[in-house]
């Protein structure tokens, strides 16, 4: 166990044991979000433990960013959202991660930040089918 979830999620899927693992890439993982206050909310994790985006490579940057736009337009394709979110903070997890949140007209509060409504994110816990066929979704976008 490490002290970072985020290392940890990363360890799981290494270890084949993430079962909202997406897809592997060079230096990140794209795993499904523990929930689904917005349909297909992922998180695109790297793989080392860094703190600060500015304290990668050049070309550990331009790497993390394209896999990321990857992710992002795959997450858009797949469930067609009315406007992408990405957020990257670290103050609680101080290890470089990526949130993305497809945002839907539908929210409550669209036209504001996806942290708005954070107090419910953990009413819209899913199961392990649910899991399944969100994941398979994103997958689907990201086959080349
Ligand atoms: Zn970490």
């Amino acid at each position: 166990m490490s002290d970072c979830s985020m290392c940890e999620r990363v360890r799981l899927a290494k270890a084949g044991q993430n079962s909202n693992l997406i897809r592997e890439f060079k230096s990140s993982y794209l795993v499904l979000g523990d929930h689904q206050y917005f349909k297909g909310y992922s998180v695109l994790v790297l793989k080392h433990h860094v703190r600060e985006l500015h304290e990668l490579s050049l070309d550990a940057q331009q790497d993390l960013f394209k896999e990321l736009m990857t992710a992002g337009k795959a997450v858009n394709d797949a469930f067609k959202p009315w406007k992408m979110n990405y957020s990257c903070y670290g103050n609680q997890v101080p290890h470089i991660h990526w949130h993305l949140f497809p945002r839907y007209e539908s929210d409550p509060d669209h036209l504001s930040h996806p942290w708005k409504n954070s107090a419910d994110f953990d009413q819209h816990l899913i199961n392990e089918r649910e899991t399944k066929e969100y994941v398979a979704l994103i997958k689907a976008k990201l086959a080349d």
